[in-house]
């Protein structure tokens, strides 16, 4: 959450600082602010609201120079106004920063310093950052009996990370040395960008598309200097480090809209592309197997698994309960799946013959990163599944695997979490081909994996229908998602997706758990959707919705074309192809993302930046 920018070189530092907000907005939008070196002082211009009207105050009252800072505010600590917007400025303006996290000891080192004097003007966690810099900066300084130099501003920082408990990546800027930026980070992400003469900072890698692909991704408790033809990093304890330089593959097409309104339609729409990528070169068909070849465990070790636990927040988390159920069927491993931000403060038994995966879109999420390296304390090997290349997960990670779905921009996730089922269904054909599948049985599922980009094609076919279909149902406030076994996950998928972006109040639920309590909402005003496709036990969901259907709930089903027993209960129908049974979370997500975009939209929500919400869930 949150989006910090900077830059020093020789181009225009504001329409840099704005682009790169612009391209960071997904990850917080309830304000947004720069601050920029000028002769004498640092200026700042922030606005509550979103990136388009800092633009305008900054059109109103331009502010120019080469070197300068920016953020994007997903609001933990005191309200969406002007004063909380970041950068907030330390003393007397000596100091600015930017900060994505939360200082948890805010409380205590807040009095502290208004006992010495210092005047707050915000209500954020952050302006304690601040004024903490600056009044060591102010003790430096007496001490050196100089003007504070570039090491004197760096002393300050560290002494006030030494006091800081919390998560933080910062950006800071420093009134007596106008071409420098310090940057820390301890838990939250920061990347440079290396152009030649110049260098960018950011949370991600997306504004410096365009600029460069040379990148140095920040580690935790690394403090690095940037001056326009010098950067040096060093470890808060270790000292100097040498850079590690990567290169970008992204380019400027991957993070545009094109031709679609919302970037939660275009990542809708990308699913057969998304999807052919998790399973290109993929495949082993001779021996009717998967190659997952980043793991870093030989056949033997795995071999001795006997246990796996799949650990993610949100949308992965759902990802991970068909996960679960592939594990199961076809390795015939016993599968947990847990909460990450539940697994890192409990101790269940992980044994060494247990494997851990964390899934996760960014590779960034903060629980998600807490449960692995808790895992990792203890011993065990961490494994990953996650899109970004390079994000903290992914680095820190023993192993793992790419879902290589591109940027997934709109906050509510789509083609991540197909893609995210995709690499665990090759997971599982993986592990099971070790274990108890057989060669005809792996073939026939790498047959019908190879299928899967078409089908998902066929799928988004049914778009005018649920358009058709959001239209007439828009207006209830009150939905229920059912669905059983491979479609469970799926109820609750679609259930989040509403809730993300139409917030209206949906539940999922496996489908017979609907007697124990939740029928009890059933009436003509709760809409039921039901996930029905042929296979499976698909009589009894029918007999679920006959229920409803008797207490005169509206039902809606995803079903499989050509199904007449559903078509004549269910009062609307939306269909999708027809593929086997552990395949059908891949096909029946597509019209639930597509019914709550369209809701959404009708209801007059902001589909690709919903309210509270913020891509990448950096903070605890
Ligand atoms: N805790 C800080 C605030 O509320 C930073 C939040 C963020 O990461 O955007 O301002």
């Amino acid at each position: 959450m949150c989006g910090i920018v900077g830059y020093i070189g020789f181009r225009s530092v504001s329409d840099v600082l704005l682009e790169g907000l612009h391209r960071l907005e997904y990850r917080g939008y309830d304000s947004a602010g720069i601050a920029v070196m000028q002769e004498d002082h640092i200026a700042v211009r922030k606005r509550a609201g979103r990136v388009n009207e800092l633009s305008q105050a900054v059109k109103l009252h331009p502010v120019e120079s080469k070197v300068g800072i920016g953020h994007t505010r997903w609001a933990t600590h005191g309200e969406t106004t002007d004063e909380n917007s970041h950068p907030h400025l330390g003393g007397n303006g000596e100091v600015a920063i930017v900060h994505n996290g939360v200082i948890e000891n805010y409380d205590s080192l807040r009095n502290q310093l208004m006992e010495m004097g210092y005047v707050f003007k915000s209500q954020t966690d952050t302006e304690v950052v601040a004024h903490l810099i600056a009044h060591h900066l102010a003790e430096q300084t007496r001490l050196d009996s100089e003007e504070p130099c570039v090491a004197t501003c760096l002393r300050a920082i560290e002494l006030t990370l030494d006091r800081l408990k919390g998560t933080f990546g910062i950006c800071a800027l420093f009134q007596s040395c106008p071409e420098t930026i310090i940057a820390a980070r301890s838990g939250s992400p920061l990347v440079i960008g290396v152009g030649k003469d110049e260098f960018f900072l950011a949370s991600d890698a997306s504004p410096l598309i365009g600029y460069t692909s040379d990148v140095v991704y920040l580690a935790d408790n690394e403090i690095a200097v940037l001056e326009p033809n010098s950067m040096k990093i060093a470890h808060r304890t270790t000292g100097s480090v040498q850079p590690s330089i990567q290169t970008l593959d992204q380019v400027s097409a991957d993070i545009e809209l094109g031709d679609f309104p919302h970037y939660m339609l275009k990542e809708i729409f990308e699913q057969p592309q998304s999807i052919a990528n998790a399973l290109r070169g993929r495949f082993d068909d001779g021996e009717g197997t998967a190659v997952i070849g980043g793991l870093n465990l030989t056949a033997q070790q795995l071999r001795t698994i006997d246990r796996v636990v799949l650990t993610a927040c949100g949308t992965s988390w759902h990802a991970g309960l068909v996960g679960e159920y592939l594990l199961e069927e076809f390795a015939r491993l016993p599968t947990e799946v847990e909460y990450a931000s539940e697994l890192r403060y409990r101790n269940p038994p992980i044994t060494d013959r247990t494997l851990v995966f964390s899934i996760t879109q960014s590779g960034e999420t903060a629980d998600t990163l807490a449960a692995m390296r808790e895992c990792k304390r203890k011993g065990h090997p961490t494994l990953a599944i996650c899109n970004v290349v390079g994000s903290t997960i992914a680095r820190e990670a023993d192993g793992g695997i790419y879902l290589h779905a591109g940027p997934e921009i709109g906050v509510a996730s789509t083609k991540a979490f197909t893609s995210q089922v995709t690499v665990l269904t090759l997971l599982a054909l993986y592990l099971g081909r070790m274990r108890h599948l057989s060669y005809p049985a792996g073939k026939r599922i790498i047959k019908q994996l190879k299928m899967m980009p078409e089908k998902i094609e066929e799928a988004l076919k049914c778009h005018e229908q649920v358009q058709e279909i959001a239209d007439k149902y828009s207006q209830f406030n009150n939905f229920l998602y059912l669905g059983r076994l491979y479609n469970f996950p799926v109820a609750l998928e679609g259930a989040l997706k509403l809730k993300e972006i139409s917030y209206i109040h949906a539940e999922g639920y496996p489908a017979a758990e609907m007697k124990h309590g939740p029928i009890a909402l059933v009436d003509e005003q709760t809409p039921s959707f039901f996930i029905v496709p042929r296979g499976g036990i698909q009589p009894k969901v029918i007999s679920n919705m006959e229920e409803v259907k008797a207490r005169k709930g509206p039902v809606i089903a995803v079903a499989t074309e050509g199904d007449r027993e559903v078509e004549r209960i269910a009062d609307d129908v939306i269909t999708v192809p027809d593929v086997e049974d552990y395949l059908q979370p891949l096909v029946c997500s597509i019209p639930l993302q597509l019914f709550s975009y369209h809701v959404a939209l009708l209801r007059g929500c902001n589909v690709d930046r919903p309210r509270n919400l913020a891509k990448s869930v950096t903070v605890e």
